[in-house]
């Protein structure tokens, strides 16, 4: 049986949190038949490389001017060169931007089996992933085949692989792989940089707006109590269609799924799109001038009355508590 491969997401010379998720789970999957872990990082600096090596048995680390920033055709041809030369036998993907791009044109590529958004893979009687529907209502398993497969993993599906955990022989293979710029249908004309927020998938604490905000310009209440409590800032799909916020940013069955530790959802009514997305959070708080708001039926808290009253003086109470510490 051949490896199994983590693909790691890193940004500005630093692994994203799920790269340890998954390095875990490849541990653990690769521990229960004796097989190897493979952990390939695409533009990645040395730095990168040497603080990974440790949690697999090969790092490929593939370099190409091509690979700079992101760019799909250029994933596949550097990811097909490597799969035709070792023939890993699962591929673990985050499902962060990135990853949700390129797996299934790598999976069509290779003519492996894929399962997107899942929150679990395991061996059963085959290998087995799992994913969820309807707001975790429905609980899906697909076992895969014989030969190539991959998995896109949703971040914090999994713990963080602990430092050092594996002492897995971290040989480091560096390989120059060949790309064709004639396989590059897109190029990158421009780079903007958003706010410097914490990243929604992988955020502890998040505080989400509805169209209640009535307006972009409102999310700054929204974006005082998230700075000061180390939020990210998310948004209902209303607010992202009346053009406030980003779709980046959006929450639900057709934006994001989050598993923070807590959820503030402010004039948001609570749809089921919207509750779609937001399941697998520990604790929400509802902040709503409806008392009959459907959000209420799934908050742990609420607080029924007008959010810019309510937002603010959570804010000065956050900041009072902080002044404390
Ligand atoms: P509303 O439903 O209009 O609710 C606004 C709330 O704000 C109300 O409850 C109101 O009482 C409250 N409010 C108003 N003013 C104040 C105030 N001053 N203080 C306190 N509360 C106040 N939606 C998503 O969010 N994410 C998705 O991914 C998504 N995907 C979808 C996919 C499909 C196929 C479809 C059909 C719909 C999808 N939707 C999604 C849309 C969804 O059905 C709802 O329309 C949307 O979530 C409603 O957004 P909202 O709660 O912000 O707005």
């Amino acid at each position: 049986m051949g490896e199994i491969w983590v693909i790691a997401d890193h940004k500005d010379g630093k692994p994203r949190k799920v790269t340890y998720e998954l390095l875990g789970k490849a541990d653990e999957l690769a521990k229960a038949k004796s097989q190897k872990v493979g952990l390939v990082v695409l533009a990645g600096d040395a730095g990168v490389a040497e603080e990974l090596k440790q949690y697999a048995d090969k790092l490929y680390l593939l370099e190409s001017e091509h690979l700079k920033d992101y760019n799909c055709g250029a994933y596949m041809a550097a990811l097909t060169e490597l799969i035709e030369a070792n023939k890993p036998s699962l591929i673990l993907i985050p499902g962060t931007s990135t990853g949700k791009d390129f797996a299934p044109r790598l999976a069509a590529r290779h003519n492996a089996g894929i399962v997107t958004d899942c929150v679990d893979i395991e061996w059963g009687e085959s290998l087995v992933a799992t994913k969820t529907a309807m707001g975790e209502k429905i609980i899906t398993k697909f076992s895969y085949s014989e030969g190539l497969n991959i998995a896109v993993i949703r971040p914090k599906s999994f713990p963080v692989a602990e430092e050092g955990f594996a002492g897995r022989a971290g040989e480091i293979v560096k390989t120059a792989p060949s790309i064709d710029p004639g396989t590059m249908k897109t190029k990158l004309v421009e780079f903007v940089e958003g706010a410097k927020t914490v990243e929604l998938t992988e955020a502890e604490i998040i505080v989400s707006g509805g169209r209640g905000m009535k307006s972009a310009e409102n999310f700054k209440v929204l974006e005082e109590l998230a700075s000061h409590l180390g939020a990210a800032v998310g948004a209902s799909r209303s607010v992202v269609d009346a053009g406030w916020m980003p779709h980046s940013i959006q929450v639900g069955q057709t934006g994001k799924s989050v598993s923070p530790s807590l959820y503030i959802a402010c004039g948001v009514s609570g749809a089921v799109q919207h509750l779609a997305g937001i399941s697998r959070a520990k604790y929400i708080v509802a902040i709503n001038k409806d008392a009959d708001a459907p959000i209420f039926k799934v908050a742990d808290y609420g607080m029924v009355g007008d959010l810019f009253e309510i937002v603010p003086l959570l804010t000065e109470e956050v900041k009072k508590l902080k002044s404390q510490q």
